[in-house]
């Protein structure tokens, strides 16, 4: 399923659609295509995550440009879902949650396939597009 703009499904029986906003209409794009996108600041070169018009890091609303992610990271921080919030999850848990530190120095929330077990901080991770009801990027586990 593409991914639609934002609306509010009812949690019980579809799963969320993301809300969409104009700053982050070149991210979805490039979901849609495979790729995962973030910006960089054109006058300090800091990465920035989520979609943003002006740079966030320094003085003075600079700028930002779009840049491909090899999006390869490390996980940072995790959550293993084992009683998920709503009906619809249910089939998918345990799952887990977590956010990824990527290797151009920006930070991402996403999934984290695999075995809960082997999901620990500082693992190696690449980002991946599973098939699924809404297309999302997720990561999963390099090999060790
Ligand atoms: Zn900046």
């Amino acid at each position: 399923m593409e991914l639609e703009p934002g609306e509010d499904a009812p949690a019980t029986n579809r799963f969320p659609v993301p809300r969409r906003t104009l700053d982050a209409e070149p991210y979805w794009h490039g979901v849609r295509e495979r790729r995962l996108l973030f910006q960089r600041c054109q006058a300090c070169r800091g990465a920035v995550f989520p979609p943003r018009s002006v740079c966030p890091l320094c003085e003075g609303g600079h700028p930002l440009e779009w840049a491909d992610s090899r999006g390869r990271g490390e996980i940072y921080s995790f959550s293993t879902v084992m009683r998920p919030p709503a009906p619809v999850w249910r089939a998918r848990a345990p799952y887990t949650l977590g956010i990824v530190h990527l290797d151009e120095d920006y930070y991402m929330f996403s999934e984290i396939l695999g075995p809960p077990a082997a999901i620990a901080i500082g693992r190696r991770v690449r980002a991946v597009f599973p098939e699924r009801e809404v297309l999302l990027p997720a990561f999963e586990l390099d090999q060790p």
